[in-house]
Formats: C-alpha cells, structure tokens, sequence
C-alpha cells in the first residue's frame, strides 16, 4: 500500500514519464477512481438467528479471507446449520445496492445459503422455490432493510441490471442473484 501511495505521488508529480510499460500500467491501475480502492463493507442481521455482521470483506484490492469467513457463517443455512462459501461477487451486489439505497442500515437476511436439504423441503412446500435455487450455490440472498420501502430497495437491485431480482411483497423481501439478468414477482 505504501508503494502504491508512492506510485501515486510520483504521478501526482508528473513524474510519471518514463515509467517502464509495465511499472506504467500499474500506474494507470492506481488512477483509477478512488471508489475502486476504498474498502467495501457488508452489513448483515440474520432475522432466523439473530447474528448480525459488520465487516469489511474487501480491501486493498482483494477479498478478506476471514470477513468471508464470517460472511459464511452468518448466511449458513439456519435449518441445517450446514456452511457454505458465499459467492464474493454477491457482497458485491449487496455493496452496490446498499450505497443506492443510501441508508446506513443492515440487511436483514431471510434467507441465504440453502442446504440440498432445505431447498427440498421448501420446494415440496412452496410452488416459489426453484428445484435447483441459486440459494444452494451461495450466489443468493434474500433480503429487507429496516425503514427502506420494499419498493425502494427493488428498485436499486434492478437498476444494478446485475443478476436476478425478485420481489415477495407479501412475504416482504427482495431476492437477488448473481446468475443471469431477469426480473420476476413472487407473493
Ligand atoms: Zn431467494
């Protein structure tokens, strides 16, 4: 990090001439926006356990090893208690959504990681859950958030253009994905 703020100065100087190409690319990469290098945090309250996270999961250019660690944990199947690693490119998601929002407050989770198990079980229960959920491939959430209208927060997850969304009004959450783009509304 250190050279990096170094590198940064040394262009801020016009120093940048004659770099070697690849020192030069480098350098191009930290006059990025600074948005691209600023820490991103996920904000969790798991409604079925009661556990909440505060962590930041991405830093310096790189995912935390311990935050998704405890990502993992958070977002296990409550049924089950079966963990499993959450795709990192879904905090990403929930990154995105939560600045769009713009409130400072958690999501609350109803669902995240679902075992083989529980998916059965709500698939036989309910004609919403899909055979095969992305839920049961870490690449799924659903959530609310605390004074945030439903529709608000929707309204963020599809502009995002990233994934699925889906939206239970009754059951008041919002599905998102990291699969492919596609909207749908559940009950
Ligand atoms: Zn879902």
């Amino acid at each position: 990090m250190k050279r990096r703020e170094l590198l940064k100065l040394g262009l801020a100087a016009g120093l940048g001439a004659g770099l070697s190409p690849i020192l030069g690319s480098k350098a191009l990469a930290q006059a990025a926006p600074a948005a691209a290098i600023e820490p991103r945090r996920v904000v969790l309250h798991n409604l079925h356990t009661g556990e909440a996270l505060d962590a930041v999961y991405w830093d310096q250019g790189r995912y935390v090893p311990d935050a998704l660690v405890s990502v993992n944990k958070v977002l296990r199947d409550y049924r089950t208690n079966d963990v499993h690693a959450m795709d990192p490119r879904l905090l990403d998601l929930l990154h995105e959504v939560h600045g769009r929002v713009g409130a400072d407050k958690p999501f609350q989770v109803i669902s995240g990681y679902r075992s083989p198990h529980t998916n059965a079980l709500l698939h036989a229960r309910s004609g919403q859950v899909a055979a095969h959920s992305l839920h049961m491939d870490g690449m799924a959430i659903d959530v609310r958030m605390e004074g945030v209208a439903l529709d608000h927060l929707h309204k963020a997850a599809l502009d995002l253009k990233v994934g699925g969304v889906g939206l239970y009004p009754t059951s008041d959450f919002v599905h998102m994905d990291i699969g492919r783009v596609r909207r749908w509304a559940g009950a």
